[in-house]
């Protein structure tokens, strides 16, 4: 090297210093979903719910991320806003490519809030995707081929008006019939008047008799139930093998099950799990969880809050992993800002398209 070459290289060297990578910038919003029926279940009953998106800058690519606050563990969308903003610094200056490492400390920086926390993982891994040009199924070696049929989710109401649901539901094949209340007879019948197809049902923790669960269970047998998704609370866990000892349908743990951890305590008591990116805050830690839950011999579900086709289509990219799918959460409102994942006859087709691959509507 001579003089001049070495003056060169020392100068390209310094510039190098002399900029470094220019920050991320992190926009969040709270954005209002309108349902298209009042959505009733054991736990509550609205029109609309606010769900957290986040939106990750850098180098000219934006990821989009969201979660569905779930004010079962004292979550709302200003809390999940706040928590994303506690780290705004963090995840500007961090680098996205070690996304594992970033993750690790938003995880050790922000308490509870996992909403917030899978807002800022999927806005993180749509953006790795789309700098990688590849879709996220892909990242993670699936085949989408493998994506299974999703369920259509009834909400709780008057016989009337389920019946008209089921009917609206005419394109899915298999129904995710939500009961738990004193009406739960007439929901199934209501349904049953309409249509033979397959139904799963979810009573989110309803019955707290362990008797009437058995009852209720061994008569949704007959009915051409599949499975019961979190038939008491979640804390009952006693009871809820009692039960699971004297019915012949599987017994899913939905509330039971938020994070990775959860999972070995719930073999003996759950025939599966269903994972939510929302519950267990993000891609990265729900694509863990079904790992676990496989190793552990446990059926794996993955499901969704009500939200936009944001949270619903990164789900789907995991769904070649799992045995069933319930992620139908933006097909229940009326103005998603996006376009995703899409459903033909039921089942997920994923988005061809890097990163989530996602679309403005
Ligand atoms: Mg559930």
């Amino acid at each position: 090297m001579n003089r001049r070459q070495w003056l060169q290289s020392s100068a390209a060297a310094l510039l190098l210093k002399a900029a470094p990578a220019a920050p991320a910038s992190i926009e969040t919003k709270i954005v209002r979903l309108n349902l298209r029926h009042t959505w009733t279940t054991t736990m509550s009953s609205s029109g609309y719910r606010d769900t957290l998106h986040v939106r990750y800058t850098k180098e000219g690519v934006t990821g989009i991320g969201e979660g569905a606050p779930i004010p079962r563990y004292n979550e709302d969308a200003r809390s999940a806003q706040a928590a994303v903003n506690s780290v705004r610094g963090l995840l500007a200056s961090a680098d996205p490519w070690q996304f594992t490492k970033v993750m690790a400390e938003v995880f050790r920086r922000i308490e509870g809030q996992y909403a917030a926390k899978a807002a800022i993982d999927i806005a993180l891994m749509d953006w790795v995707g789309q700098k990688l040009g590849v879709p996220l199924y892909r990242y993670f070696g699936l085949d989408p081929r493998d994506a299974p049929i999703t369920t259509f989710s009834i909400g709780i109401d008057t016989p009337a008006v389920t019946r008209q649901k089921v009917r609206e539901a005419e394109p899915f094949p298999v129904l995710k019939i939500k009961v738990g209340l004193d009406t739960d007879e007439a929901t199934i019948e209501a349904v049953r008047s309409v249509t033979n197809k397959p139904l799963r049902v979810d009573a989110n923790e309803g019955w707290k008799d362990r008797e009437e669960a058995v009852r209720k269970i061994n008569w949704l047998e007959k009915q051409g139930v599949e499975f019961v998704e979190q038939p008491m609370p979640a804390a009952m866990a006693e009871d809820i093998r009692w039960v699971r000892r004297r019915v012949h349908i599987p017994i899913i743990a939905d509330e039971a099950c938020r994070h990775p951890a959860d999972i070995p305590k719930l073999a003996d008591t759950y025939d599966g799990v269903n994972i939510k990116l929302d519950k267990a805050g993000g891609i990265l830690e729900a694509w863990r969880m079904i790992q676990i839950a496989k190793a552990l011999g446990l059926k794996t579900m993955l499901g969704c809050m009500i939200s936009s086709s944001v949270s619903v289509t990164a789900a789907a990219h995991l769904s070649p992993l799992v045995d069933y799918a319930d992620l139908d959460g933006n097909l229940l409102i009326a103005n998603d800002p996006y376009s995703g994942v899409r459903v033909e006859r039921g089942k997920l087709i994923l988005p061809d398209r890097p990163g989530l691959g996602l679309t403005s509507a």
